[in-house]
Order: C-alpha cells, then sequence, then structure tokens
C-alpha cells in the first residue's frame, strides 16, 4: 500500500525528547514548560472532576469557556464573535490546523506555507490533496520576504498558513506586514490560517498582531489559540479556533468527525480561571522575556552567536564558530556529548538553507537554565 506520507518520520519533537532522556540530557528540545500552571487553575480542575463534569462536551465547547473566550478577544483585539458560532474549543492547536486546512483545501489547490514551517503545516495540505508552495525566510531576521508571496500566489491558491509570533524562529511582526498581507488578498478569495498560539509571549514592548484586530482580515481567517502555551499546560491539549460563521461552519463539519468534543472538566476549569484571573495571560510577556535575558546573558559566555528573540519561548543560536556539521548531526552530538538536546531548523525548510542554526525552548526554570548554559558555554 502507497503511503499517504510517504516523506513523513516521526516528528523531530519526539525524536529529540526521545533522545534527551536515552542520553539523560537537559531537555531544550520540545516547547514545553518544565514547571506547571497557576495552582488554582489545578484546583479547578480537580473540582469539576468531582463534581459531575465528566460526559461529552458541546461540539463547539463548553458555553461558560466559549463566553469567556469571546469576552477575552473582545478585551485584548476589539473584536466581537459570537461564541456560539465563531469559535470553536479543540483538544490542542494541532487538531486546529488540520480541521481549519481540511475544511478549506481541496485537491489539487496550493497553499503558501512560510518556511521555516511548524511541521504539522505541510503533512495537512497533502493529508488533503493540496500541494504546498514553501516562500523560505532567513536567519537571522526572518523577514517575510512579500513580493515572494505575491508572485507565488495564482488562482489555485486557496489557502495561506501564517504563524506570529514565530516558531521557531522567535521573530514577530510588524505592522508593514500586516499593510502587505492585506494588499496581497485584497480582492481575492484566499483564506489565511494564523497559528497565534504564542499570542502573550511578545518582548520588548511589542504588540501582538492577532490578525483579529484587523476587520477585513479576520473576515478570511481562521485564528487558532493555545491554553496549554498560556498556562504551562501543553499536556492538556486545548485550544480553540475563531472564525468567521461561514469558515467556521466547514470546520465544524470537519471537527465534529475527528475528535468529536474536547475534554470537558478542563474547559470547566479553563472558564473559571479565565473569569477569575483575567490578569495571568497579561503577564506572560514579561515572566518569559526574564527567561529569555537570563537564557541569552549565560549564552555570552558560549561560542554560540545570537539575536535576542522578539517572541515565544524558543531561541535561535548559530554554532558556526563551534561546528561545521549540518544541524541534525550537530544536535545528536550535542545532546551525546553534551548533554543539552536542542531542535535543528533545518527540518523545517522545503529546501534547507546552507545555515547552522538551531532553536533552544527557555521554558524552563533557572537552575536548569543555568545547568544548560553551562554546558553550552564550556563547548
Ligand atoms: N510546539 C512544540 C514545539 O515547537 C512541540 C509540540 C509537539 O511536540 N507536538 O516544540
Amino acid at each position: 500500500m502507497e503511503s499517504k506520507l510517504p516523506d513523513a518520520g516521526t516528528t523531530i519533537f519526539t525524536v529529540m525528547s526521545r533522545m534527551a532522556q536515552e542520553q539523560g540530557a537537559i531537555n531544550l528540545s520540545q516547547g514545553f514548560p518544565n514547571f506547571d500552571g497557576p495552582q488554582a487553575l489545578r484546583d479547578r480542575v480537580s473540582y469539576h472532576l468531582n463534581h459531575g463534569h465528566n460526559q461529552y462536551a458541546p461540539l463547539a465547547g463548553v458555553p461558560e469557556l466559549t463566553e469567556q473566550i469571546a469576552k477575552k478577544v473582545l478585551d485584548l483585539y476589539s473584536r466581537p464573535i459570537d461564541p456560539q458560532r465563531e469559535l470553536v474549543v479543540t483538544p490542542g492547536a494541532t487538531e486546529a490546523i488540520y480541521c481549519a486546512v481540511t475544511a478549506v483545501v481541496h485537491p489539487g489547490d496550493e497553499v503558501i506555507v512560510l518556511d521555516p514551517a511548524y511541521d504539522t503545516y505541510a503533512p495537512c495540505v497533502q493529508l488533503n490533496g493540496g500541494i504546498t508552495r514553501h516562500i523560505p525566510m532567513h536567519y537571522p531576521d526572518f523577514r517575510i520576504n512579500w513580493n515572494q508571496v505575491k508572485d507565488a500566489i495564482n488562482t489555485k491558491t486557496r489557502l495561506i498558513m501564517l504563524n506570529m509570533p514565530h516558531n521557531p524562529s522567535g521573530s514577530n511582526w510588524s505592522e508593514n506586514d500586516i499593510e502587505c498581507l492585506r494588499d496581497i488578498v485584497q480582492g481575492t478569495d484566499i483564506s489565511l490560517l494564523s497559528d497565534e498560539v504564542y499570542e502573550h509571549i511578545v518582548f520588548d514592548s511589542h504588540p501582538h498582531h492577532s490578525l483579529l484586530r484587523y476587520a477585513d482580515l479576520a473576515e478570511r481567517s481562521f485564528s487558532i489559540f493555545s491554553f496549554g502555551k498560556t498556562y504551562h499546560t501543553t499536556g492538556w491539549r486545548v485550544g480553540y479556533c475563531i472564525a468567521p460563521k461561514h469558515l467556521m461552519q466547514e470546520f465544524l463539519r470537519v471537527h465534529q468527525f475527528i475528535n468529536f468534543s474536547t475534554n470537558t472538566p478542563m474547559q470547566f476549569a479553563l472558564a473559571d480561571f479565565l473569569r477569575d484571573c483575567p490578569q495571568h495571560h497579561l503577564a506572560l510577556g514579561g515572566f518569559y522575556q526574564r527567561k529569555r535575558d537570563l537564557f541569552c546573558e549565560l549564552l555570552q559566555a558560549s561560542r554560540l552567536r545570537f539575536t535576542p528573540s522578539a517572541g515565544t519561548f524558543f531561541q535561535l543560536a548559530d554554532y558556526s564558530e563551534i561546528s561545521d556539521e549540518v544541524d541534525t548531526e550537530f544536535v545528536a552530538r550535542l545532546t551525546r556529548e553534551h548533554k543539552v538536546a536542542a531542535i535543528p531548523v533545518s527540518v523545517f525548510y522545503a529546501a534547507p538553507p546552507d545555515q547552522r542554526v538551531i532553536r533552544f525552548c527557555f521554558a524552563k526554570d533557572e537552575q536548569t537554565l543555568r545547568r544548560a548554559a553551562e554546558r553550552l558555554a564550556a563547548i
């Protein structure tokens, strides 16, 4: 039988986390915090587990949560949304990405992907018979070449997949990027998928340019968010998607047959926490900026070269002063010999550029960051 994803191996996040474990290395590869989310939130989960909230949630999510999300979106991005018809709570952002792509991409449709791209994007398109058109962005600033995007658009272009703040690069958008995007899609029927799971993790007083802020762009977008990133609970697998009714209707048709609904007690707990602690996410940027600053300061003692991240909890580093190995080999050796695991960036490109760049996750407690940086400085 012919594989539907003949080029897909195991995802790099699983490969590197497994290698870190086998080698007893500090795991700065797969992106997840090594600390827990707020106690008050976890308390609400056990409360709801023990108070009868253990059966199927409604398709779109429990109303208590969808209402809190709608309120948050109005406060943050000034966008009023209908919590029943323009919002769906999903088991993680990953399922939302799959549903959004599946909802709009037909066989033979083209989808524009900006490389380095998160590793689920292209397979989702491929599984739907779509064709990806890859536009590269380059280290260190990862500017989007909008002329190239424009040139790649034709009558078959169905979707553009966007991600800001950007994983793996740690770059963020400017107002000018929004203007360029507007210009390009105006007058077309191209949909947008806007992966905004790091919406709150932006640094140095720069804003997050959610597409929800712009009525003309929101009208054609699936905007996707993650509670795992915001509340340090990546293992809970709860995210959500916001889209206008005509897109959400198609999204729901898919979602109902993939996951039907998202786990119930977590949704009730998140609803309570959003209601009771609406300020939590406002402190997240500062929280991670302190971690970025600490990690970058410690890395000054190493031979790694870097530009501090503008957002996300990832920091890229160029290791060309240490080695000219390709990044996949370098990270394997780094894990084995120096006991620090990282992610090679080349795996996120359809056509990997000639560069020596790896990604570290700094969502770790101070002691872990210090120990890792000490090992990196000794190379
Ligand atoms: N988003 C995480 C990262 O970038 C990985 C999530 C996963 O392993 N599927 O590292």
